[in-house]
C-alpha cells in the first residue's frame, strides 16, 4: 500500500473529513500539523502550491484537499490507488435498493433534528449525511446563540452531539451524497453513487452552500489565498493583511476570527451599512484590527500564483483602487442546495423550496422540507432544528394516515 501523507492543522473540518474517509478505508497516514511543526506551513505551500489544509499525498502523487480526495473516491480511482477492491462495483453487486420508511437528505441541525424525532417515533430513519456532513455549522467557530449552551461551543462539536443523539434513538447515518432524487412516484427513489434507496417519506434538509463572487480571478486563485472558510484557512495568514467580503453575520464572524492571525482585517462591504446583527456589528467596530471598507466591491483578485491584493471598485463613484492583502475570505451569503429536486418541486426565484405556510409540507404528498433549503428568512441553527422537528412530526402523521407505522 502506498504511504499517505497529510498536512493538517487543529480545528480543521476538512482535515477531519479526509481522515474519516481514509479511516473508513482502513488507511493510516503520516500527519504533519502545520501549526505545530516548525517550517511545515511553508513546506506544504512549496510542495503543493496551495494555501489550504489538508494537503494529501498518496505515495508521490499529490491529491490536494478533501474535495479532491472525495472526488477521487467517487470516481473509484482512490480504491485503485490504494490497492483496494472498487467499492462501487461491490455496492452494485449487492444489488437491490434498500427500503426505509423515512429518508432524510442532509445532516445539519435540520436533518439531525428530524432524525431525532423520527427515530423517537420508532420510524428508524436513514440519514444521507452527505460529504458535507454536519452542514454549515462544521465551518463555524463559536455558536453563541443556540439556547441551552450559555458557554457556547464550536459548530463541529455541536453537530457531533446532534448526530450522537440521532443515533442513540436508532437513526442510521450514511456518509454519502444523494446524486439523484426521484419524487415522481411512491416509494420515492434516492440514489447515491454506490446504491439506491426507496422511501415512503422523504425529508429534504440539504441546507445551503456558500456563494462566490463569480469573477474569474476568484476561481483562478481559489485555495491560493481565496477561501470561504476562516476556521479552515485563517491560520495560514498569520502576520498578514487579510480581506473579508460581505456585510452579514458570517462576514463579521469570519473577520473577528481572522483577527487572531492577521495584522489587519479589511471588511469590504458594497454598502455603507452592515446587515449583520447589532451585537456582531459592535464587536467588529470595537476591534482595533478590523478596518471597514465601505461602498466597495472586488473587481479583481490580483496575484500570480497566490493572492497579492484586490482591485476595489467604489460602488458609488466607480473609482478603482488597489489594496494589498494575502487572503480574501468570501462571506456573501448562501444559496440553497436544491438542484436535485429542481423541476419536481416548487422553488422560489433563488432556489428555496416552497412549503405550505406553517408546515414542512411540499406540493408532493410524503415529501417534507426543512432548514436552510426552505428558509430564506431566518437561517439560524435553532430555526433549522425547529423546522426539522416539524418535518419529522409532519412525516410521522402523514405515514400514520397512510397506514405506514
Ligand atoms: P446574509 O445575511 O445574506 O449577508 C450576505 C452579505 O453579503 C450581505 O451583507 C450582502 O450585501 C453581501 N453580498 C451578497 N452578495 C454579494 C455580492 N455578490 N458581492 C458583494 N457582497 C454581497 O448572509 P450571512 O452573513 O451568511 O448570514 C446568513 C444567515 O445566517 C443570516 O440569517 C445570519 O443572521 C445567520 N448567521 C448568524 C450568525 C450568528 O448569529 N452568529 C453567524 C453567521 C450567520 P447587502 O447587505 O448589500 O445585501
Amino acid at each position: 500500500m502506498p504511504a499517505i501523507t497529510m498536512y493538517s492543522k487543529d480545528a480543521c473540518p476538512y482535515c477531519d473529513r479526509a481522515k474519516a474517509l481514509l479511516r473508513a478505508k482502513g488507511q493510516t497516514w503520516t500527519e504533519i500539523n502545520i501549526e505545530r511543526v516548525a517550517g511545515a506551513r511553508d513546506e506544504m505551500i512549496e510542495r503543493s502550491h496551495q494555501k489550504t489544509v489538508p494537503q494529501i499525498w498518496i505515495g508521490d502523487r499529490h491529491i490536494g484537499g478533501f474535495d479532491a480526495l472525495h472526488a477521487l473516491d467517487e470516481s473509484g480511482e482512490l480504491d485503485r490507488l490504494l490497492g483496494l477492491p472498487d467499492h462501487h462495483a461491490a455496492a452494485a453487486a449487492a444489488g437491490k435498493a434498500e427500503h426505509t420508511r423515512v429518508l432524510i437528505v442532509g445532516s445539519g441541525p435540520a436533518g439531525y433534528t428530524a432524525a431525532i424525532y423520527a427515530a423517537r417515533a420508532e420510524l428508524q430513519p436513514l440519514v444521507l449525511a452527505g460529504f458535507q456532513s454536519g452542514g454549515q455549522l462544521m465551518l463555524t467557530t463559536d455558536v453563541e446563540n443556540y439556547p441551552g449552551f450559555p458557554e457556547s461551543l464550536s459548530g463541529p462539536e455541536m453537530m457531533e452531539r446532534f448526530r450522537k443523539q440521532a443515533e442513540r434513538f436508532g437513526s442510521r447515518v450514511v456518509e454519502d451524497d444523494a446524486v439523484s432524487i426521484d419524487l415522481s412516484k411512491r416509494p420515492f427513489r434516492v440514489k447515491t453513487n454506490d446504491r439506491g434507496y426507496t422511501a415512503d417519506a422523504v425529508i429534504l434538509a440539504m441546507g445551503a452552500s456558500a456563494k462566490w463572487l463569480g469573477i474569474e480571478s476568484e476561481q483562478r486563485l481559489m485555495n491560493r489565498g481565496v477561501s470561504a472558510c476562516a476556521t479552515c484557512d485563517g491560520a495560514l495568514y498569520r502576520g498578514k493583511a487579510i480581506a473579508v467580503v460581505g456585510g452579514g453575520d458570517t462576514a463579521i464572524e469570519e473577520a473577528l476570527f481572522l483577527t487572531r492571525y492577521g495584522t489587519k482585517v479589511y471588511l469590504i462591504h458594497r454598502r455603507d451599512q452592515l446587515r449583520a446583527s447589532k451585537i456582531m456589528q459592535e464587536r467588529a467596530f470595537a476591534s482595533p484590527k478590523i478596518e471597514m471598507v465601505w461602498n466597495a466591491e472586488i473587481a479583481e483578485v490580483t496575484g500570480k500564483e497566490f493572492v497579492e491584493g484586490v482591485r476595489l471598485r467604489d460602488t458609488k463613484t466607480g473609482a478603482t483602487r488597489e489594496l494589498a492583502v494575502e487572503a480574501v475570505f468570501v462571506a456573501i451569503g448562501h444559496k440553497p442546495n436544491t438542484d436535485l429536486v429542481k423541476g419536481q418541486l416548487g422553488l422560489d426565484e433563488i432556489g428555496y423550496l416552497k412549503v405550505e405556510p406553517g408546515s414542512s409540507r411540499t406540493a408532493i404528498e410524503g415529501v417534507f422540507a426543512c432548514g436552510d433549503a426552505m428558509d430564506p428568512t431566518y437561517r439560524q441553527a435553532v430555526t433549522a432544528a425547529g423546522s426539522g422537528c416539524m418535518a419529522a412530526i409532519d412525516a410521522e402523521r402523514w405515514l400514520a394516515a397512510q397506514g405506514i407505522e
